[in-house]
């Protein structure tokens, strides 16, 4: 999650920090790599705009904010879950009074979403009528890439009961999984949820021009759960 803003070329950018021969640092496109002193690296601040944004696509979430709603609180955005949208927020952390009412003011300024979950990185104060979660309950960072990836169900983590229990599965389930896998294994599947199930819905279309095919927003499903494993 580390990362740094560069000051030293003309134009400020993001970087990950990284390490090169033991030393710490980032890569700047217009200088190459640029050491960075461990102290400066404990003394600096998170670069929360990327985390948020990392967050947001980790989730394919709508509605994200680029900047902080108010004091340090963040909205990632809204994220489809196998149920009801969650509205998904980040504070740093929660572990003081004054931490949960600088969330709940933010808060209180925001159309209210039936669902809300808050991402924080540690503390989970208890808070009325909010879900607090840390990071690491919900994501993980993949160590190739540093792109955050769910681990968990953001509806299920913020109470959202399950639609349809024991309902009978879709008679397309099997086709449409074999579909999905099929476009991991060739390369072809693209990070957005909304456009790999369209997608896959195309290809079904193509293969079976004949038959009923099913909605776009249950081939959605299926390629949630295949992507957090559910
Ligand atoms: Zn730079």
């Amino acid at each position: 999650m580390a990362s740094v803003v560069c000051n030293n070329c003309d134009e400020p950018h993001s970087a990950p920090v990284v390490t090169e021969d033991g030393s710490y640092g980032h890569y700047c496109p217009d200088i190459g790599f640029v050491p960075l002193d461990r102290t400066y690296l404990q003394a600096v601040l998170p670069d929360f705009p990327q985390v948020i944004d990392r967050l947001a696509d980790a989730f394919d979430c709508r509605q994200r904010k680029i900047s902080a709603l108010h004091g340090q609180t963040w909205r990632i955005g809204s994220v489809e879950t196998a149920s009801e949208p969650v509205m998904l927020y980040f504070h740093p952390t929660l572990q003081s009074e004054d931490e949960a009412r600088d969330l709940q003011n933010a808060l209180g300024r925001e159309v209210r979403s039936e669902w809300r979950l808050v991402v924080t990185s540690r503390g989970t104060l208890p808070m009325a009528e909010l879900v607090a979660v840390r990071l690491d309950d919900l994501v993980e960072m993949d160590v190739e890439t540093g792109l955050l990836r769910g681990v968990s169900d953001p509806g299920t983590l913020a109470g959202v009961p399950r639609r349809n229990p024991g309902g009978r599965p879709s008679a397309y389930g099997p086709v449409i999984s074999r579909l999905i896998e099929e476009r991991i294994n060739n390369g072809q599947a693209v990070k957005g949820r909304n456009k790999e199930a369209e997608a896959v819905l195309n290809l079904y279309l193509q293969r079976n021009p004949d038959k009923s095919a099913p909605s776009l927003s249950s081939v959605k499903e299926y390629v949630t759960k295949l992507r957090t494993g559910q």
